[in-house]
C-alpha cells in the first residue's frame, strides 16, 4: 500500500516517507510520505481557490447531494479494496471493517444527500418600530453559508468512519475539506479521494495531507490562517493543543475527544444481558472505540457473580485484534503495571497472549478485568483506551451516580436496569453526552454524538453537524 497526498486534484507523494506497519504482526506493508508545510500550504491554497467556484454557492444543494451519493456508490464499488485497507492499517477483525466502517462511511454520505432537503429554516415578520426609517414590516429570513477551508483531522481507531462523519457534513454544507487521517491508518483515506476524484467533485474541494501530528502536517494545518473551520477526533490533549493554535485565528472548533466512560450495572438488571453488552462495550475492537466501557460500578448484591461472569468472558474471547502500534501496546500494559502498583486485583488477563505464529510479532494484549482499586487510583481515572476495565461494587442509585460522574471526562454511560423508573431517573444524571440503557453503541444518525467536559466540544450527528459546518446569516428585508 501506497499512500498519497490529494492536493487540488492531484495525487502526489512528496515528503520524507515513514514506514506503515502491520499491528497484527509488525511487518512493514507500505510507506507514507510525510506532508511538508508546503504540501499542507498548498492544500490550503487549493481549498481556498475551490470556494470561488460553484461548490458552496447558494442553490447548490441539488448538485451537493448528487455529489455526496456519487461518493457512497463510489465507496459500494470498491467495497473490497476500502476493507482490505482498513483491515490492513488497524489488524481489525475483517467482519468488523465489512459491517461497520466501509458500509457506515458509505451511509455517512447518502445520510447528509438526505438531510440537505430537510432543513427548514425559520422567518420573522417584525414590525418596523417608530423611531426607525418608514412603517410596516420587516421580513427576516437565515440563509446558511459554508464556513469556508474546513481541517477534519481524524484518529487511528474508525479511521475511515469518523474521518466520513465529518467530511461528508462538511462537503454537503458547501466546504472545502482538508483531511489529516492518523499517520497510523492512512490507506483508506487515500482510497476516498479516488472515490471523490472518480465522482467528479471540482479540483481542490476534497484534498488529503498526510504526516504526524505535533510539529507536522497536523499542527501546520491546525495553525494554518487559511483554515477557517476545524473538526478534530482524537485525544483530550492533543485538542488542548489545537485549541491553543486555534485561538491565534479565533478559528472554531468541533471537537470529539476522550472517555473514561462508565457503566452502571443495576441489581434489577437482565444479568444476562449485562453481562453481555458489558463484554461488548469493554472489548469490542480491543477497546479501541472512543465510546468503550472502562470503568463498571455493579450493585453489591451481584458484583461477585458479575465479576466472575465477565473475567470468564474476558478470557475466552479470541480474535479481538491488536493495538494499533508498538507505542499504544506499550501504553496499555504500562497501564496494567500501572493497576498492579496501584493494589489492583487482576481477575483476568493483564498481560501479552502468546500465539506461537507470526501474531507474536503484532501488538497484542489480552483482555483484562481488574477489582479493588480506589477511586483515586490512575488506572481508574486515565483514558488507557485498551482492552480493559475496572469493576468496583456499589449500594445505592446516588453513590452509582455520584462514581460515574467523578471523573474529567463525559463523553458515553451505559446503564443497565429492568426498573423503568429508574431508568429514566438515573440517565439524565449522568454527566456524559450520551446514555445508552440496557444496551451499548446503538446509533441513529439522526441523533446529537458528543461528549461533555474534557470529552469534547460540540456535537455532531444530523443537524447537529449541518449547523457546525454552515453559518446562520440574518437577511432582514424592510417591506
Ligand atoms: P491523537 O490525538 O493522538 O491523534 C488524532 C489525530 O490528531 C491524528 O491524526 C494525529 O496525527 C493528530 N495530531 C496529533 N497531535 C496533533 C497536534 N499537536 N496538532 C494537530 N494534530 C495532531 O488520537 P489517537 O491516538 O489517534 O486516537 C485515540 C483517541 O481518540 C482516544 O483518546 C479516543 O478516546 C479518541 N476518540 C474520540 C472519539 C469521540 O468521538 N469522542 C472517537 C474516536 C477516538
Amino acid at each position: 500500500m501506497k499512500a498519497e497526498h490529494f492536493v487540488g486534484g492531484v495525487f502526489r507523494s512528496d515528503g520524507r516517507p515513514f514506514p506503515l506497519v502491520s499491528p497484527v504482526d509488525g511487518t512493514e506493508f507500505g510507506t507514507v510520505p510525510e506532508a511538508t508545510r508546503e504540501v499542507v500550504d498548498d492544500a490550503v491554497t487549493a481549498a481556498r481557490a475551490a470556494l470561488t467556484g460553484p461548490w458552496g454557492a447558494p442553490g447548490g444543494e441539488p448538485e451537493r447531494a448528487a455529489a455526496l451519493r456519487r461518493i457512497a456508490d463510489g465507496i459500494d464499488a470498491r467495497f473490497a479494496e476500502f476493507v482490505d485497507a482498513e483491515v490492513a492499517d488497524t489488524g481489525r477483525p475483517r467482519e468488523f471493517a465489512e459491517t461497520v466502517d466501509v458500509p457506515r462511511a458509505a451511509g455517512n454520505f447518502r445520510a447528509y444527500a438526505d438531510l440537505l432537503y430537510g432543513r427548514p429554516e425559520r422567518s420573522y415578520t417584525t414590525p418596523v418600530p417608530g423611531w426607525s426609517v418608514g412603517t410596516g414590516q420587516a421580513l427576516n429570513y437565515t440563509v446558511r453559508r459554508p464556513l469556508g477551508v474546513v481541517a477534519v483531522v481524524s484518529p487511528w481507531n474508525l479511521p475511515l468512519l469518523l474521518s466520513t462523519w465529518k467530511i461528508a457534513p462538511a462537503l454537503a454544507c458547501g466546504n472545502a475539506v482538508v483531511l489529516k487521517p492518523s499517520e497510523e491508518t492512512p490507506s483508506t483515506a487515500t482510497l476516498l479521494a479516488r472515490v471523490i476524484a472518480d465522482a467528479g467533485l471540482p479540483d481542490g474541494v476534497f484534498n488529503v495531507v498526510h504526516g504526524h501530528g505535533a510539529g507536522a502536517a497536523g499542527e501546520f494545518l491546525t495553525a494554518h490562517q487559511g483554515v477557517d473551520a476545524i473538526a478534530f477526533t482524537g485525544e483530550s490533549a492533543t485538542g488542548a493543543a489545537i485549541m491553543r493554535n486555534a485561538a491565534d485565528h479565533v478559528t472554531p472548533v468541533s471537537f470529539e475527544l476522550g472517555g473514561k466512560n462508565p457503566a452502571l450495572v443495576f441489581a434489577d438488571a437482565d444479568l444476562d444481558a449485562a453481562v453481555d453488552g458489558t463484554v461488548r462495550s469493554c472489548f469490542t475492537h480491543s477497546g479501541q472505540i472512543c465510546l468503550c466501557t472502562e470503568r463498571v460500578y455493579v450493585e453489591r448484591p451481584i458484583f461477585d457473580e458479575f465479576v466472575a461472569r465477565l473475567a470468564g468472558r474476558a478470557r475466552a474471547l479470541d480474535g479481538y485484534g491488536p493495538m494499533i502500534s508498538a507505542e499504544h501496546r506499550d501504553k496499555v500494559l504500562s497501564y496494567y503495571a500501572l493497576a498492579r502498583a496501584e493494589g489492583a486485583t487482576v481477575v483476568a488477563g493483564g498481560g501479552v497472549p502468546e500465539f506461537g505464529d507470526a501474531r507474536d510479532g503484532g501488538f497484542h494484549v489480552e483482555p483484562t478485568v481488574l477489582t479493588g482499586l480506589p477511586e483515586t487510583a490512575r488506572a481508574v481515572r486515565e483514558e488507557i483506551f485498551g482492552p480493559v476495565c475496572h469493576v468496583a461494587p456499589f449500594d445505592t442509585e446516588d453513590e452509582a451516580l455520584r462514581l460515574a460522574n467523578d471523573s474529567p471526562y463525559g463523553l458515553a454511560a451505559t446503564v443497565w436496569t429492568r426498573d423503568l423508573s429508574r431508568a429514566h431517573r438515573v440517565a439524565p444524571r449522568v454527566e456524559t453526552g450520551i446514555v445508552w440503557v440496557n444496551c451499548w453503541n446503538l446509533r441513529d444518525l439522526r441523533t446529537p454524538f458528543g461528549g461533555v467536559k474534557a470529552s469534547g466540544i460540540g456535537r455532531e450527528g444530523g443537524e447537529y453537524s449541518l449547523d457546525f459546518f454552515s453559518e446562520p446569516v440574518n437577511v432582514c428585508v424592510q417591506i
